[in-house]
């Protein structure tokens, strides 16, 4: 066991990073890869609480602009998420790491009620939470569900793997070919720039709570495990 910088982790893991190639619904091999990192970061010593997302299978905005009820859609991606909750639990499970899934929104028979105290109560037995269903509201995101659960736990950090950037940048680089990038950066500064990097709710939960924040490029599954050891890559935001 190395010297971890974290005690606690927040990993959130967007829809997206769970389809791979195939850009949409789960890819199984994917799924175990990043597995697999989880395990290492497990291995350290270290609580792992990861917060999954939904945009592989569904997004509720994208419902909505199509004329869907919004609540209505995005109760719809709060269930895919929790898809992707199952799907995470079964990676872990096949490389070993025991782990429990809790849901913001009740399906008994399938996976736990969220319960803070039951959480934190299962890193403690050396398991990893997967916390399903967001926050359990719908006008609300993924990231926020990130920001929420850490302050929750008391988690030292939240880990965000993100596809296609290595980190935050001042504009689009796929866009602009002078993106300039951030290794560290204020979350008043990314909103007052209105950064792309996650919403402005998340975004001022983490700043209200001091929860610091790595974005890390997820497609090198192995910064999963640099990020958990508290290794600088991508680029951090608060502190
Ligand atoms: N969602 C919601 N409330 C929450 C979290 C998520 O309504 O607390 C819905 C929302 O429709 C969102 C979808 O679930 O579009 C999937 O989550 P998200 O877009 O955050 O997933 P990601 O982009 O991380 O894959």
């Amino acid at each position: 066991m190395g010297a971890a910088k974290y005690k606690r982790v927040v990993l959130k893991l967007s829809g997206e990073s769970l389809a791979g190639d195939q850009g949409f619904g789960i890819n199984p091999a994917v799924v175990e890869t990043i597995a697999k990192q989880i395990k290492r970061v497990h291995e350290e010593g270290i609580d792992v609480a990861i917060v999954v997302g939904g945009g592989n299978i569904w997004r509720g905005l994208s419902g909505s602009a199509k004329g869907m009820d919004r609540a209505q859609a995005d109760y719809m991606g709060m269930l895919a998420t929790c898809m992707n909750a199952l799907a995470m639990q079964d990676g872990l499970q096949q490389v070993g790491v025991p782990s429990r899934v809790q849901t913001a929104i009740e399906m008994r028979q399938v996976a736990e009620p969220y319960i803070r105290g039951k959480a934190i109560r299962h890193m403690e037995k050396g398991r990893v939470v997967i916390f399903g269903a967001g926050t359990g509201n719908p006008y609300f995101s993924t990231d926020t569900t990130a920001a929420l659960r850490a302050a929750e736990i008391k988690a030292d950090v939240i880990l965000m793997g993100k596809k296609g950037t290595d980190g935050i940048y001042d504009s689009d680089p796929n866009k602009n070919p002078d993106a300039k990038k951030f290794d560290e950066l204020s979350y008043s500064e990314i909103l007052a720039r209105r950064l792309a990097i996650m919403d402005s709710t998340a975004t001022s939960l983490c700043m209200d709570n001091d929860i610091p924040l790595v974005v890390f490029n997820i497609e090198d599954y192995e910064n999963i495990y640099r990020a958990a050891v508290g290794e600088v890559i991508g680029t951090t935001v608060g502190g």
